[in-house]
């Protein structure tokens, strides 16, 4: 007789984006012919770099020959395709073999996964909020305990809570932790960790023999130099985290599918010699996964040729503008607003000590203007609502447009 994995029954009823969905369209339904701007969900809108895509067309081009033609390739990517993504990290200083570094089909599958080489019983710590995959893939694979409505918290996660007072970069755990998920740029707060905050969460893991995993899903969108965009910036990193990293936000490949993880080889944890993770990790995605597509890593290769980065960064430099025009024109409109400069999130503070729903419900009919409630993602996200500045810019602009009407401010 099969039984299911009961993990999965702690789950939320509904993953936020689908609760987001269903109120729009019961909104749309009840007022037909009224047109909806969303500022809500991270998907891109701006069309591949032509270097990108002329690097697809020949990826699928050689597959039309018998003589270029080639099936399976390296579970871990092609050596190229790692070899272009150690020389990026080169520029910033840090030498990767490319033994360390594991292309994927993207940081959300990265991110789900990773807790798989680690003991069931890590005690694990996520700031909060926090992109929901951190929490959801640890409650499936049975690291906590029951959902507590209460206090918005499953059990047995250690919640590290990110607000204003702290710059919306979080305090060491006041516990001894096992697996600690740090995100910068952050989503969904914008916030973006400096050296001085990332070098003491990685003595800290040091020093307890703690593993980070360092979300960089949108280190393209950092334009202050003074601001890491690996956590191997940080000495001693290499001992204690793994970095994951996309093209999905800075090349567009949302749909395309393509990412990577850095498992250094000297990274260690409780009784584990330097080595044994990143084989253990090599020995995971041999298992699981046959590898990223070939044709999607000649795209990604191309969107790493100097070429390919100038017009990728362009398109960054677009989502950046956007960013700015939102928190300005919010802060305008009499919200006191976060993140938005070196990342594409803004998070705004409610008005008036309003829920994040009760505020997406007001914008929604009032503005016609879709948002994302900060309590989605996690208890501290409440009393906030995270803007995107992933839609198309005239959609931005008359959603900015129209939430200053609605608030009385033009
Ligand atoms: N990590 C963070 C912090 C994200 O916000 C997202 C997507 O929104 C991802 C990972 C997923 O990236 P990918 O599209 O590479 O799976």
């Amino acid at each position: 007789m099969a039984r299911i994995n009961q993990n999965y029954d702690k789950l939320g009823a509904s993953y936020l984006f689908a609760e987001i969905s269903r109120r729009a369209k019961a909104f749309a339904e009840k007022n037909p012919g009224v047109e909806l701007l969303r500022l809500g969900i991270g998907d891109t809108t701006l069309p591949l770099a032509p270097t990108v895509v002329a690097g697809l067309r020949a990826g699928a081009e050689k597959l039309g020959a018998a003589e270029t033609y080639t099936g399976y390739g390296d579970y871990e990517g092609e050596k190229w395709m790692r070899e272009a993504i150690a020389s990026v990290y080169r520029e910033r200083g840090v030498n990767l073999d490319v033994s360390e570094i594991f292309v994927s089909d993207g940081a959300k599958s990265d991110s789900s996964n990773i807790q798989s080489i680690f003991s069931s019983d890590a005690v694990v710590a996520i700031q909060d909020p926090a992109y929901p995959v951190y929490v959801d893939s640890n409650v499936m694979a049975g690291r906590t305990g029951a959902y507590d409505p209460a206090r918005q918290q499953y059990q047995g996660i250690i919640y590290m809570p990110c607000t204003e007072a702290n710059g919306f970069f979080p305090e060491l755990p006041g516990q001894k932790v096992d697996l600690v998920y740090l995100c910068s740029p952050n989503n969904p707060t914008g916030a973006v960790a400096t050296h001085a905050q990332l070098s003491l969460f990685v003595e800290y893991a040091r020093a307890r023999k703690a593993v980070i995993v360092f979300d960089a899903a949108y280190s393209t969108f950092i334009r202050d130099p003074s601001l890491p965009q690996s956590i191997y910036e940080i000495p001693g990193a290499r001992s204690c985290a793994i970095e994951l990293n996309s093209f999905s936000k800075t090349a567009g490949f949302t749909g395309v599918r393509l990412g990577w993880a850095v498992v250094p080889k000297e990274l260690t944890c409780e009784a584990t010699p330097p080595g044994k993770l990143n084989a253990m990790w090599y020995r995971r995605q041999s298992t699981f996964f046959n590898g990223p597509s070939n044709v999607v890593q000649a795209g990604g290769a191309a969107a790493l040729t100097p070429r390919g980065r100038e017009e990728c960064r362009a398109i960054v430099d677009h989502y950046l503008e956007s960013a700015r025009i939102i928190r300005e024109g919010f802060t305008l409109a009499g919200l006191t607003c976060f993140g938005g400069t070196n990342a594409p999130y803004v998070w705004a503070r409610t008005p008036g000590g309003m829920s994040s729903w009760d505020f997406f419900d007001k914008l929604l009919r009032e503005a016609h203007v879709v948002t994302t409630p900060g309590s989605g993602f996690g208890p501290s996200g409440e009393g906030y609502v995270r803007l995107s500045a992933f839609g198309r810019r005239s959609d931005t602009e008359r959603a900015v447009a129209a939430v200053r009407a609605a608030l009385g401010k033009r």
